[in-house]
C-alpha cells in the first residue's frame, strides 16, 4: 500500500486504483475474444449498404471494364488520396482509383452522423493543405468539411479521371505470365494492373455485437457509418427532426456515440444509451481559425506541424508544443515525468511508476469532470473510465456527458456485461427489456480480424498462394508495404508500420515510400519487385521485438481494439503489430533506406 502522507498529497491510493483497473479490466475479458463480433455479411449484409449515393446510380450502370493501368488504387479515402497524388506528382499518368462508396473520402464518405467530428486538429489531420491552398474554418472540422476536402485533393490531382466509384474488388490474382495483377469486382470487372496500392482502411468493416437476437428487432435499425438521414431527419449538423416521439436505442459508448448522442439526446422522445464501458472524455475547445494566424504560415508550416504533433505524441522533445490540445498535454506530462530529470539516474521501473502515476492524475481529472457535469450521483458514477489512457481511444467533448442530465436520456449501464439480447420490440440489459422504435449499433468497426476479411477479398500470388494463407498466423512484410510472393502489390495503413494518433500524418509517409518504389520499379528493367526472403523475416523480427515494450501495458488493459479484445500478442491487434519504437524513428529508417538507394531487402526480378 501507498504510505497515508502520500496518498493525501495525492488524494487517492495507486495501490487501490491499481486494484480497481484490474477489477474493472477482468469484469470485460471474455474467452471469446475477437470473436463477439459478427461480421456483417450473409443476413446482415444490408447493414453497409450505401445510403448515401444518389437514387438511380446502381452499380452495373457501366460495361465491366478488361483494360490495363500502371497503378491500380484500391481504396479512396485519405491513403488512396495521398497515393494518387504522390503518383500524379511522379509523372505516373496511367493510374485508377477504385472505391466502394459513390465518392472519395473514405472515414469520411461513410461516418456522416450527426456530430461527426475529427478529434485531431484539422491543421495536421486533413492532407496536403499547402498544396490545395486550403486552411480549415476550425481547429477541429467537423465531417462535411473533411469530405470536401477529400473531393478537393481528387479533384486538383485528377483522381476523379478513371476512377471506378461504387466498385468493390472481390478479388484480385496475379497473372504470372503476364506479370500483371488481374482485379475483379462486383460489377464483372477484370482489370489489370502493374502495380496496385491497396488502401482498405483500418476501421472499414462495422461489426454488431453478437448476441442472442441480432437481426431480430422488428423496429427501425442501422449502423452509425450507415446513417439514415431518411428515418431520422437532419445532417450531420443535427436536427434530427424525425426523431420526434420516437424511442431510440444506442448501443456502443466509443467515439463515434460520444459525438452523436447529444443530437439524439435532443431530438428523441427517449434516448437509451446502452454502456459496457464509458469513454474517457476531456475538454473539447474547438475554435475557429484566426485569419490572420492562416495569412501568415510560411511554407513547410504543415509538415513541420505534424512533425511536431508526432514527436510530442510519443513521449519526445520539442521546444515548442504548435498543436497545444488534449493528446499532447497527455502525453506530454507522462512522458516528462517518466524522464529522468538533469543529473538524475532512474531505473527503467522508476520511470514506468512515475508515467503511472501521471497516467492516475490525469485519470483521476477525467473522472472529476463527470462528477462536475453529470447531476445524478449514481449516473456520474456509471460514466467513469476504470483504466489508463491510452487503453481506448480517448474521446473530447463539451456535450456529451451532460446530455445525461436531460430527463428523456436513460444510461443503461451493464457493468462490463453488455446488452444480454436483442428482441423483436428492443434492447435487453441487466434482465430488463427495453422496447424502441429504432435501434442504432455504435458498436465500431472490425479491426482484430484477419486482413483479407476486412479488405472483404483475397489475394492470390506467385504459385497460387493466397494471402489469407501467407498472414494466418500474423503479417509478414518489409516495412509493412510488400509480402514475398505478391509482387508489385504495396499495403498502405496498419500493417507492421510506425502507428501514429495523426493517421493521415502515416499515411503520407507511406504514399511517399510507396510512389519511390514505384518509381525505382518503373526506371529499372525488372517486371516484379517483392521482399527478399531475408528481408521480410529480418523485420518481421524487428516488430517482434519492439512489441514486447509495449505489451506489458496492453496487458493490464481494458479490453478493447488497442489490444486485440484483451487479448494482446494473438491475431492482429492493432498496437501489437506495429513498429514499436514509435513512427518518427519508423519514418526515419524509410527515409535512410530511401536515401541508401540499395533497396536492401527487395528482389527485382
Ligand atoms: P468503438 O470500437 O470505439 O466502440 C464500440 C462501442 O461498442 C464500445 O463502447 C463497446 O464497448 C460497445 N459494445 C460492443 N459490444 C457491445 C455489447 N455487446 N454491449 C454493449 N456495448 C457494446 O467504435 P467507434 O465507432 O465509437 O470508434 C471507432 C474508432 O473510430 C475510434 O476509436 C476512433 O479511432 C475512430 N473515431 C474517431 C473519431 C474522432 O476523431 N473524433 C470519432 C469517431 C470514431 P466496450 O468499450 O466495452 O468494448
Amino acid at each position: 500500500m501507498a504510505n497515508t502522507s502520500e496518498q493525501q498529497d495525492l488524494g487517492f491510493d495507486p495501490d487501490a486504483l491499481r486494484d480497481k483497473y484490474r477489477r474493472e479490466r477482468d469484469k470485460r475479458r471474455r474467452e471469446d475474444g475477437n470473436e463477439q463480433y459478427v461480421e456483417v455479411a450473409g443476413q446482415f449484409a444490408h447493414f453497409v449498404d450505401d445510403p448515401y449515393v444518389e437514387p438511380g446510380v446502381e452499380p452495373g450502370a457501366r460495361e465491366p471494364l478488361t483494360d490495363e493501368v500502371d497503378v491500380a488504387i484500391i481504396g479512396g479515402g485519405f491513403g488512396g488520396l495521398l497515393a494518387g497524388a504522390r503518383l500524379r506528382k511522379a509523372g505516373v499518368a496511367s493510374l485508377r482509383v477504385i472505391e466502394k462508396g459513390g465518392d472519395f473520402g473514405g472515414t469520411w464518405y461513410w461516418n456522416r452522423y450527426p456530430g461527426a467530428q475529427c478529434d485531431i486538429e484539422s491543421y495536421i489531420y486533413l492532407p496536403l493543405l499547402e498544396e490545395t491552398g486550403y486552411v480549415p474554418k476550425e481547429k477541429y472540422s467537423f465531417a462535411p468539411e473533411i469530405l470536401a476536402h477529400a473531393r478537393a485533393i481528387g479533384e486538383k490531382y485528377r483522381l476523379y479521371d478513371n476512377a471506378c466509384f461504387q466498385t468493390e474488388v472481390t478479388a484480385m490474382r496475379w497473372d504470372e505470365d503476364a506479370l500483371r495483377w488481374i482485379v475483379e469486382t462486383n460489377r464483372g470487372d477484370a482489370m489489370r494492373a502493374r502495380f496496385v496500392a491497396m488502401s482498405n482502411g483500418p476501421l472499414n468493416r462495422p461489426k454488431l455485437p453478437g448476441i442472442p437476437g441480432v437481426g431480430t428487432f422488428k423496429g427501425h435499425t442501422f449502423h452509425t457509418s450507415r446513417w439514415d438521414y431518411g428515418y431520422t431527419g437532419g445532417n450531420s449538423n443535427g436536427n434530427l427532426t424525425g426523431l420526434k416521439g420516437k424511442r431510440i436505442g444506442v448501443i456502443g459508448t466509443g467515439a463515434t456515440a460520444v459525438q452523436c448522442v447529444p443530437h439524439l439526446g435532443e431530438h428523441a422522445e427517449h434516448l437509451y444509451v446502452f454502456q459496457r464501458t464509458p469513454s474517457s472524455i476531456d475538454v473539447r475547445g474547438n475554435a475557429p481559425t484566426d485569419p490572420s494566424w492562416a495569412a501568415a504560415l510560411p511554407p513547410g508550416w504543415q509538415q513541420q506541424r505534424m512533425t511536431n504533433f508526432n514527436v510530442l505524441v510519443t513521449g519526445g522533445l520539442q521546444d515548442e508544443d504548435l498543436v497545444n490540445d488534449g493528446w499532447t498535454d497527455i502525453i506530454r506530462n507522462l512522458a516528462t515525468l517518466g524522464r529522468p530529470q538533469p543529473g538524475e539516474e532512474i531505473t527503467p521501473q522508476q520511470a514506468a511508476a512515475r508515467v503511472e502515476l501521471a497516467d492516475f492524475k490525469k485519470m483521476e481529472q477525467i473522472r472529476a469532470r463527470v462528477d462536475d457535469l453529470v447531476e445524478d450521483p449514481a449516473t456520474a458514477a456509471a460514466l467513469k473510465p476504470w483504466y489508463r489512457q491510452f487503453c481506448k481511444r480517448p474521446c473530447f467533448h463539451d456535450d456529451y456527458l451532460r446530455t445525461f442530465n436531460r430527463p428523456n436520456v436513460t444510461l443503461v449501464d451493464t457493468d462490463g456485461r453488455g446488452v444480454e439480447r436483442i428482441t423483436e420490440r428492443g434492447v435487453v440489459a441487466n434482465g430488463q427489456e427495453h422496447e424502441l422504435d429504432c435501434l442504432i449499433y455504435a458498436t465500431g468497426f472490425e479491426v482484430g480480424t484477419a486482413y483479407t476479411r476486412r479488405a472483404g477479398y483475397d489475394i492470390v500470388g506467385k504459385g497460387g498462394i493466397k494471402l489469407s494463407d501467407k498472414w494466418a498466423d500474423g503479417l509478414r512484410t518489409l516495412h509493412g508495404f510488400q509480402t514475398r510472393g505478391f509482387p508489385n502489390c504495396f499495403f498502405m495503413g496498419v500493417t507492421q508500420g510506425g502507428f501514429t494518433a495523426n493517421f493521415p500524418h502515416m499515411l503520407n509517409e507511406q504514399s511517399l515510400h510507396i510512389a519511390y518504389m514505384i518509381d525505382q520499379a518503373t526506371h529499372s528493367n525488372a517486371n516484379c519487385m517483392e521482399p527478399t526472403e531475408s528481408g521480410e523475416q529480418g523485420w518481421v523480427d524487428t516488430i517482434r521485438q519492439m512489441a514486447v515494450f509495449n505489451k506489458r501495458f496492453l496487458e493490464e488493459c481494458t479490453p478493447g481494439y488497442y489490444n486485440n479484445e484483451g487479448k494482446p500478442g494473438q491475431g492482429n491487434s492493432l498496437l501489437g503489430s506495429q513498429y514499436g519504437g514509435g513512427p518518427e524513428a519508423f519514418f526515419q529508417i524509410l527515409r535512410d533506406w530511401r536515401e541508401e538507394g540499395t533497396l536492401e531487402g527487395v528482389e527485382f526480378s
